[in-house]
């Protein structure tokens, strides 16, 4: 943009500047040629009678007379007389003359210095003023210095001097032109391009400020696509935003694994307490059977009692399970398997239950490696959950697929459903809404999908039913957690 403007500014501060001071010599040199050619022939005439006495071919002699010395004085200055009354010009002096012309070739040039100098004659005869002018081609341009012969406030003929513009200078000038106009374009078309440049910089900087005002009440909503470097920038920013994101889940996961650490220490410590006196009653129950087995009714006491205490010893290893993870066994096994063993050994309670079991396994499965104690363990939480959440009979629908590696296993009931505001509390340790539930069964569950290097999801419809979705991978990345492997010292 600087070097149109440069260009622009020589032009007009010194190119144009010198073709003023050209102009204005000139057309001092020729006022000053006219004005004395004037005044002599003025004077001739006037001692010559009265101006409606004068003829035109009086005018052309006086004129010629007057003029015929200044011709070898001026090479190259044409002189020039106009009579509007016969339209008849004479011409004195050459521009350029390089031979002799014959007669018709200069009744011929005549034509042309007429037809080309007659709008300036008659505009000066109109107005009496004398007339500074430019005329010709732009190869070939003439300036001209016309004024009116006045005899007794009369204008009786028009007399003009014209002098050859060097065909450098005009050109030059032309060219000067033409490069003023370039440079006026190319000026504009730079600054449109800039004005586009800064519109769409100001729109993309206007989408980014909008993009980070949204980002700030939400981290998720990422930053538009945008070409350029502004487009690196929001991807940059996206970067930043999803690394944040990842670390918030990552400190909220070791909160909780924190959390849940505490809670099984808790757990662990009241199951020790729990059982001893457990083991102390059963024992005493074993004596009384023994002792009092005469006593009418005593069987149906002591195997009430025994019940209950199984229920409790069943609490407390859930409660042990919880705090105190047994040993991981890996082998390889088969999740359509897994999932049918579980069923054969739940199908009277869901028989009971009148619940009808739909499955929809996928035959073509790959093995896994997993530990089949903890998974059986897991698929149990949930047929029992389901089984539960529909006490007047339902529909259980379990299926299984593989994608990309991973295996894919939902359970799907028609029972009572979860409330979205519970939808994650449900895996919480102690989380129940059962009167006799001891809120771990989930809470195990996830543990040990986790330890597969898998995840568990819920997906519920409040009083249309509930769907768990387990995605285990292949071959597991068992996570390095010696905590679960070490049955003395820690939680989980
Ligand atoms: P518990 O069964 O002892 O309550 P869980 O951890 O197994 O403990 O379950 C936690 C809670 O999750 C349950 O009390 C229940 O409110 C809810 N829940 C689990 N499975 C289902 C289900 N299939 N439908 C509805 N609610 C469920």
């Amino acid at each position: 943009m600087l070097l149109p403007l440069v260009a622009l500014m020589y032009d007009i501060f010194f190119v144009s500047r010198t073709d003023e001071v050209i102009f204005l010599d000139k057309e001092q040199r020729l006022e000053a040629l006219v004005k004395s050619i004037n005044n002599d022939f003025s004077k001739n005439l006037e001692s010559q009678g009265e101006a409606s006495e004068i003829s035109s071919t009086l005018l052309q002699n006086e004129f010629t007379r007057v003029v015929e010395p200044q011709v070898q004085a001026n090479s190259g200055i044409r002189f020039g007389l106009y009579i509007p009354q016969t339209e008849k010009i004479t011409v004195l002096g050459f521009l350029h003359n390089y031979r002799n012309l014959s007669q018709a070739e200069e009744a011929e040039r005549e034509k042309e210095i007429f037809a080309s100098t007659k709008p300036g004659l008659i505009a000066t005869e109109a107005s009496n003023e004398p007339l500074f002018r430019i005329s010709g081609s732009w190869n070939d341009q003439v300036v001209e210095y016309i004024s009116p012969v006045v005899l007794n406030k009369k204008v009786v003929a028009v007399m003009w001097v014209e002098e050859r513009l060097n065909p450098f200078f005009s050109q030059s000038s032309y060219f000067g032109k033409l490069l003023r106009y370039f440079t006026l374009a190319v000026l504009a078309i730079v600054m449109i391009g800039a004005l586009i440049i800064i519109r769409s910089l100001t729109t993309g900087v206007d989408r980014l400020k909008q993009g980070l005002n949204n980002m700030e009440k939400d981290i998720h909503q990422l930053l538009p696509d945008m070409p350029g470097e502004l487009g690196q920038v929001a991807q940059a920013v996206n970067r930043l935003a999803v690394g944040l994101t990842e670390k918030e889940r990552l400190e909220d996961q070791l909160r909780q694994s924190e959390h849940l650490i505490a809670l099984g220490r808790l757990a662990t410590g009241v199951a020790h307490e729990l059982r001893n006196p457990i083991a102390i009653i059963k024992t005493l129950v074993e004596l009384m059977k023994q002792e009092y087995s005469q006593v009418s009714g005593i069987e149906e006491f002591t195997r009430a009692i025994e019940e209950q205490i199984d229920r409790q010893d069943l609490e407390i290893q859930e409660l042990l399970d919880f705090g105190r993870p047994t040993k991981v066994s890996i082998k390889e096994c088969s999740v359509n398997d897994l999932i049918t063993g579980v069923l054969s050994f739940s199908a009277a309670m869901l028989r009971r239950q009148k619940i009808t079991v739909v499955l929809d396994l996928d035959s073509n499965l790959s093995k896994i490696l997993a530990d089949t104690e903890k998974l059986k363990q897991v698929f149990v939480n949930i047929i029992v959950n389901a089984a539960e959440a529909m006490p007047d009979g339902g529909t259980l629908e379990i299926t299984t697929r593989e994608e990309a590696s991973l295996i894919q296993i939902g359970f799907s009931d028609s029972g009572e459903g979860i409330p979205a505001a519970d939808t994650l509390k449900i895996f919480d340790p102690f989380y129940t809404t059962k009167t006799t539930g001891t809120g771990l069964g989930l809470s195990i569950s996830y543990q040990s999908i986790q330890l597969h290097g898998g995840t568990i999801e819920v997906d519920s419809d409040l009083g249309k039913g509930a769907t768990f979705n387990i995605s285990l991978p292949v071959i597991p990345q068992f996570y390095d957690r010696s905590d679960l492997l070490d049955t003395k010292n820690s939680g989980h």
